[in-house]
């Protein structure tokens, strides 16, 4: 079976804008409303040669209700279950109480975990990346999902990481 790389993080950091990148393809679905991918989704994904599965999860939230919660549980499964995690966060919000939260479970769930500094769409932008260092991950790859800016290189270290 091929390795499982799993999506995660609060509503609206652009985990699916990443996935779309990823697969180099609209599928995942975007959009301005937070939350709106509600299940796991697996797509089939190829990087430098290496075939893989991505994951694209919906958004994690703590101390939530009904349906978020039942988000919020497909997403601990994913990071439960995944070969590696992309943690993204967004770097022009910077690290919230939520990031901190998720970062507790993936400590606890022990994956290799790559911490992806999204929304980084330009240089000026490159200093909100490094102040993620903060969240005990190491090194924040800095990433515009949106535009393409830095997701090869943050790429190169999740596959290195399954
Ligand atoms: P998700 O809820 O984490 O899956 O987030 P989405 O992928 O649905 O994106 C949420 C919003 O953030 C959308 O309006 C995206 O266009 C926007 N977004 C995602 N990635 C980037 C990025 O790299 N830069 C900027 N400026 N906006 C982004
Ligand atoms: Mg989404």
């Amino acid at each position: 079976p091929l390795p499982v790389l799993a999506v995660v993080g609060r509503p609206n950091v652009g985990k699916s804008t990443l996935v779309n990148r990823i697969l180099g393809r609209r599928e995942a679905v975007v959009e301005d409303r937070p939350g709106v991918t509600r299940d796991r989704v697996n797509y089939e994904a190829e990087w430098a040669g290496r075939r893989f599965k991505v994951m694209d999860t919906g958004g994690w939230e703590q101390d939530v209700l009904g349906l978020d919660a039942a988000v919020a549980a497909q997403a601990e499964f994913a990071m439960e279950t995944a070969d590696a995690v992309v943690f993204v966060v967004d770097s022009t919000v910077g690290a919230t109480d939520t990031d901190e939260a998720v970062v507790k479970l993936l400590r606890r769930a022990g994956k290799p975990v790559v911490l992806c500094a999204n929304k980084v769409d330009g240089p000026a932008a490159e200093a909100d990346a490094a102040a993620l260092w903060s969240l005990g991950l190491g090194e924040p790859h800095p990433v515009s999902a949106l535009h393409g800016r830095g997701t090869g290189d943050m790429l190169d270290a999740a596959l290195n990481a399954l």
